[in-house]
């Protein structure tokens, strides 16, 4: 892998209200699953591509229907090979608000969504890491020289878009840390495809019935405005400071997977 020309090396899925570099290019790429929006930018000296999951045909595409297949494809095509996401979260574990949580594994309690790209044929794509470990370690190497509260947790996806009940938080928490509803099928998209992804989430509440009062749309907005820009940045520190070589096996979890 080189970062010469022009072609990105690194794609970072932003969620809500997810910042945007100054000077960025905006390009559509088409996909057989359905057309991307991809803002081209630079970071650490390195060509990056920006992509939005929650921005397409109507004003905020809500988690359930983001078309995964086709943001994921998108980065494929431009030859990425490692996606840093972004995701909001509510803790079932009281990290502190605005508090960052890196997923290390995933419960999977969505319903609705195509969570594959193969329907014609048998891949069981292995998911024992679904979470880039070299892309982590160097995003924890990032967080500590900050000095930022972070930890590392199990990320349990709900289909939403409405809230959790209080049972379902309760039954959750047995197994998982945070909860959110746009982290798979992405991670699982991305592995499929042999990329490398990392998520690294923000606390924005607490789960469903852990707090005082119910959750508002808006204590979750004013976290993000807040966070963003750091997020963005040490989604920036971290590109600047992982090794051009991929490491991990990730590339190869759909070796011997097909039937
Ligand atoms: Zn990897």
């Amino acid at each position: 892998m080189s970062s010469e020309g022009n072609a990105p090396t690194f794609a970072v899925i932003g969620g809500v209200k997810a910042f945007l570099p100054k000077g960025y290019e905006t390009r559509l790429i088409e996909t057989s699953f359905g057309n991307v929006n991809a803002h081209f930018s630079r970071a650490a000296g390195r060509n990056i591509v920006i992509v939005h999951r929650h921005v397409g045909g109507v004003e905020h595409v809500p988690p359930h229907r983001i078309n995964y297949r086709a943001i994921v494809m998108a980065i494929k095509q431009l030859g990425v090979e490692r996606i840093i996401s972004l995701n909001s979260v509510g803790t079932m574990k009281n990290h502190p608000i605005g508090s960052i949580v890196l997923a290390e594994d995933f419960l999977d309690h969505t319903k609705s969504r195509v969570s594959t790209f193969y329907n014609d044929r048998t891949v069981h794509v292995d998911m024992t890491e679904p979470y880039c470990p070299q892309i982590r370690q160097v995003i924890k190497d990032v967080l500590k020289k900050k000095n930022l509260v972070f930890s590392e947790g199990v990320y349990v996806c709900t289909e939403g878009p409405r809230f959790e009940t209080r049972t379902e938080i309760r039954m959750m928490s047995q197994f998982g840390d945070i909860v959110g509803m746009t982290g798979v099928p992405e991670v699982v998209l991305a592995r499929e495809q042999g990329l490398c992804y990392a998520s690294v989430c923000i606390v924005t509440n607490n789960a469903c019935g852990l707090g005082e009062k119910k959750i508002t749309t808006s204590e979750v907005l004013d976290v993000l405005e807040d966070k963003n820009k750091l997020l963005f940045d040490i989604v920036v520190e971290t590109i600047g400071q992982l090794p051009e070589d991929r490491s991990c096996n990730c590339r190869h979890s759909t070796i011997d997977a097909c039937l």
